[in-house]
């Protein structure tokens, strides 16, 4: 029986959903205190078309949900310091409780410096090494990075509980592959799996893809996962994202993951398509990310108010 196929699209609009609802009730006043919205600032350096578009469907995806969302574009040859001056100006902006600069940044500009300036409470990425630390040593409360969070979310909210299973994470990247890892290994929920990390040094991959419940691949490569490196009714998440030339279609090319989906859905027991899996939830989950940091900081403010 094919597999089913888990629509990241349906279930990051029951996310956003319930999102807006949240964000409703914070912004109306309750019991005589005034009500507040949660803010996002997007940065954008330079005019990469596929980085201008990422940075844009953020915007509209908080926007939609009621978060406030203010978008800061560079010129490509802004200095390092001009960079790190509208940083520490959006730390220090109590309207804003999420900064996302999104990435790559130019060449000239250290992209760690940059990602270290955030404020840790209001990185919404989760890259700054203060979470990344802590996610590592298991933190529940940490803001994790939007992929891979997602990808928790998704499994469970399809259905698939990590607990207990052998995940195994194909790709080591920062973004995916490693806080893919640590999230799965956290006690609790939507952890508690037995996690094998491969990457392009594993030998024989489909010796270790196969002994996965759960596989989740992040390479960046097409046909990564073809169908004889798939359990049986294993259940399968392609984070990949590639384009590959299709004279049929509009633009003359279409995306792909890196798993043969029409192989591997007739072993896998569920799947998720490429576009439509994974990609949603990666951006519901940074307005998740802005409504957990604003809330995180209004708890603090309120306990911080002097007798
Ligand atoms: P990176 O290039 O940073 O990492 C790729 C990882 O895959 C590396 O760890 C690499 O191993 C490993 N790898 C490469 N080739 C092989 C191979 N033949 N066999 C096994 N492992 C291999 O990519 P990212 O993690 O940033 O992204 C991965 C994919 O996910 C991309 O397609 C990207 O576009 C997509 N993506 C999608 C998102 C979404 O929202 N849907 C968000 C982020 C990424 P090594 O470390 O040894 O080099």
């Amino acid at each position: 029986m094919p597999a089913t196929i888990i629509s990241g699209t349906e279930v990051a609009r029951t996310l956003r959903a319930e999102l807006k609802e949240k964000v409703a009730r914070r912004a109306s006043s309750h019991n005589g205190t005034p009500g507040w919205i949660p803010g996002l600032a997007t940065v954008l350096v330079g005019d990469d078309p596929a980085s201008r578009a990422y940075v844009g469907m953020k915007n509209r995806a908080a926007a939609e949900v009621g978060i406030h969302s203010r978008q800061i574009n560079l010129p490509a040859d802004v200095s390092e310091d001009e960079l790190l001056g509208v940083v520490e100006g959006l730390n220090a902006d109590p309207d804003i409780h999420g900064i996302l600069v999104q990435l790559p940044l130019p060449r000239h500009i250290d992209e760690e410096a940059i990602l270290e300036a955030i404020l840790p409470e209001k990185d919404v990425d989760g890259f700054h090494p203060v979470n990344v630390g802590r996610l590592a040593v298991g933190a529940d409360d940490v803001l994790a990075p939007c992929t891979p969070k997602g990808v928790v979310d998704l499994l469970l909210r399809s259905g698939h509980d990590p607990a207990g299973k052998h995940v195994v994470v194909v790709g080591r990247s920062n973004i995916v592959g490693r806080p893919m890892a640590s999230l799965l290994l956290r006690r609790g929920r939507g952890g508690d799996a037995t996690v094998t990390v491969a990457h392009s040094r594993t030998p024989d991959l489909g010796a270790v893809t196969r002994l996965a419940d759960i596989l989740v691949v992040a390479v960046g490569r097409p046909d990564t996962v073809t169908a004889d490196m798939v359990r049986e009714g294993a259940v399968v998440i392609d984070v990949g994202v590639n384009r590959v030339d299709d004279p049929s279609a509009p633009r003359g090319y279409r995306l792909v993951g890196d798993v043969d989906f029409e192989g591997v859905r007739e072993v896998a027991g569920a799947l998720t398509p490429v576009p439509g899996g994974v990609g949603p939830m990666t951006i519901a989950t940074l307005l998740a990310n802005t409504v957990q940091a604003a809330e995180a900081i209004r708890a603090r403010s309120e306990q911080e108010v002097p007798a």
